[in-house]
């Protein structure tokens, strides 16, 4: 799939005459992946959490964000991949644009695949399609393995966990 398909529906929702959001060209930001958690104020407060995998920003939007303690699941329903781009953007989208609010970067770093099978590494688009990824996350705020595991019938729900560490 080309980015330009990968980004269809991203582009479909918005009028960048209107928003600046970007658009997006850019298939390759920093040499090891990046991640972002943006803080969303939209109609219903959320955090967008996004790992770049196959050249655009996978993404989830999880109602209460991430949580530092392995104990807590935190809900996390995929949405529309977004670009590269993306992971800069902070600021306001205006009212009747999609996602209308404010956008605040939580955290950003880069991130490491950490999932492994037979003590091989699995690669990252399987995890995505097996719907079991692992990554150690290299942020400012948040260092420390995170597992997104999809569950039930409807393929974008997915959990959000902190895996147990040394952080
Ligand atoms: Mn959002």
């Amino acid at each position: 799939m080309t980015i330009e398909n990968k980004l269809s529906s991203y582009h479909k929702r918005r009028d960048f005459t209107k928003t600046k959001e970007p658009i997006g060209k850019k298939q390759k930001i920093s040499k090891q992946p990046i991640f972002v958690i943006q803080k969303h104020n939209a109609r219903q407060l959320h955090y967008d959490f996004r790992l770049e995998i196959g050249k655009v920003l996978k993404s989830w939007a999880v109602p209460k964000g991430p949580s530092k303690d392995p104990k807590e699941k935190r809900l996390a329903i995929e949405t529309d991949d977004h670009p590269l781009e993306y992971a800069q953007f902070e600021g306001k989208i205006p009212e009747g644009q999609y996602g209308a609010g404010t956008v605040k970067i939580f955290d950003y770093g880069t991130y490491e695949n950490i999932k492994t099978r037979d003590g091989k590494l699995v690669p990252i688009k399987k995890c995505l399609r097996d719907g079991k990824i692992e990554v150690y996350l290299n942020g400012r705020r948040i260092k420390g393995s995170y597992v997104l595991i999809r569950f039930g019938e409807n393929k974008k729900n997915w959990l959000l966990k902190k895996m147990k560490d040394k952080e």
